[in-house]
């Protein structure tokens, strides 16, 4: 029910969402094509090469599905292109480019910042992989490194604040600051009501408001429905729904919540800023003891293998178990779920990395969406909107295109996944000429 909403302002494509896949997307939109620098000499055999050639000068142009007919997929083409060696290129080593062609009429809503969920990690977090995994084509992350006078080597992992700067000044770069609403979060989206084919319900700090648009871009992330214990309480200090920093947990103790990343993040950090730390998880030990052996490669992760292993009494961990309940004066009580002993535990802080979901309700005017069930190495697990391989449309919405985390047939990394701005923004610059054409 909307109460105090401003006049209803409409647009051809709504973005919202201003992690990486909906950066990727806006900026393909703002009119930054891909091109291909040099003469083709690309291993796909020469019926790609053919098709390719056609529209060197704008990769956007021709048409992904005859790339698929020819059983190669669209998102691994433009991929492989240009990702194709295990290290960071040169910059100008990438054959694809981009230039500038006309922008279409697009906006983003976004109730974060540029870089998405990236903005609410750890604050010292390092990247699962080589930083320049991170980037998107527009702008290679070496290029951004030399741009901005960072001594940073783009094969080694990334910290958070390079990523989040990255993709701020990607923001600037291509000039997309001027069309994106911060702060304004999607609470509904119906079907449209006058000329367009989407209304979106949007809360702001004051009011409500109501957007239309005939296409909808939905990065909405891998985080956006957070994950809460049973009897969380917001208003309660003594609970912390998002680890930060060691220094913002004064007092000798710390119980963690998780068995996830972010959780086994929290727990190193924490350990060796000299806390007692007890570390919760309902998942059997040898779940996580098997992620902690895949994730050795990264030194974070040797680290917590250290301390697992050095039997200290400052660090405990309780596998199949969970909180049974708190107090607000730090007494919590944890059940062992296979023996059904409960254990009292004095702590300064109970800190929740219980993980979080995408937030499908929003689209539940079309319930029942069609969704598969993603999981990678890296323990990242979601579900994710099945879609039109070669455009990256929903099968179950027309005009809606799910980017970033949320398309199916993407991995679950930004390397994996960047390339899909390229299908979507040309699929929607595809049927807006269309529409235009009166076809
Ligand atoms: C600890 C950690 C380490 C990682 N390491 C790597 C790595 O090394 N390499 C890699 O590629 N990936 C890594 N990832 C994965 C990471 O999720 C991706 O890098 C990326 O951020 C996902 O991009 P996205 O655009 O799909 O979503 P997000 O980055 O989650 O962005 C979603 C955006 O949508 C906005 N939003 C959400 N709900 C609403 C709403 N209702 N209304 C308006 N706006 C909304 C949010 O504010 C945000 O801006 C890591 C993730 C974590 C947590």
């Amino acid at each position: 029910m909307i109460n105090n909403y401003q006049k209803s302002e409409d647009h051809d494509v709504i973005i919202v969402g201003s992690g990486p896949g909906g950066l990727g997307v806006a900026a393909t939109l703002e009119g930054w094509h891909p091109y291909l620098s040099d003469t083709l000499n690309f291993k796909f055999g020469p019926n790609i090469d053919n098709i390719i050639r056609r529209s060197q000068s704008d990769l956007l142009q021709f048409k992904p599905s005859e790339l698929l007919y020819h059983n190669v997929r669209p998102i691994d083409f433009f991929r492989r292109y240009h990702h194709p060696e295990n290290y960071s290129l040169n910059p100008d080593q990438y054959k694809i480019k981009f230039s500038k062609i006309k922008s279409l009429d697009w906006l983003m809503i976004t109730s974060g910042k540029p870089g998405g969920l990236w903005n609410e990690v750890p604050r010292n977090q390092l990247t699962l992989g080589p930083s320049y995994w991170m980037e998107l084509a527009h702008y290679p992350m070496k290029q951004f490194f030399v741009d901005f006078d960072l001594d940073r080597d783009p094969n080694e992992l990334g910290h958070r604040d390079d990523i989040i700067l990255y993709y701020e000044k990607f923001v600037e770069r291509f000039n997309l600051h001027h069309k994106i609403r911060g702060g304004e979060k999607l609470v509904h989206v119906d079907k449209g009501d006058n000329e367009r084919r989407f209304k979106l319900i949007v809360d702001t700090n004051s009011s409500q408001k109501v957007y239309e648009c005939d296409y909808l871009v939905f990065a909405v992330g891998p985080k956006s429905q957070p994950r809460k214990l049973q009897w969380q309480d917001e208003n309660n200090s003594f609970i912390s729904n998002n680890y930060t920093y060691p220094g913002d947990y004064p007092g000798d103790s710390c119980v963690i919540v998780g068995g996830g990343r972010s959780s086994d993040w929290a727990a190193t950090e924490l350990y060796d800023a000299e806390k007692l730390v007890v570390y919760v998880m309902r998942q059997a030990k040898e779940n996580h003891l098997r992620l902690i052996k895949d994730s050795l490669h990264l030194p974070y992760y040797q680290r917590l293998n250290v301390i697992m292993n050095s039997q200290s009494n400052r660090f405990k961990i309780m596998y199949d178990s969970e909180i049974k309940r708190f107090t607000d004066d730090g007494n919590v009580t944890v059940i062992d779920n296979k023996s059904q002993i409960t254990s009292e535990i004095i702590t300064d802080h109970l800190i929740v990395e219980i993980g979080a979901s995408a937030n499908y309700q929003l689209l539940s005017k079309w319930f029942p969406l069609t969704l598969i069930s993603k999981r990678d190495n890296y323990r990242f697990q979601l579900m994710q909107m099945v879609c039109n391989q070669s455009t990256f449309e929903s099968v179950d919405i027309p005009g809606l295109y799910p980017a970033g985390y949320l398309a199916e047939g993407t991995g679950l990394s930004v390397i994996g996944f960047h390339a899909g701005s390229y299908l979507i923004a040309g699929d929607i610059y595809r049927k807006i000429n269309k529409f235009s054409n009166g076809e």
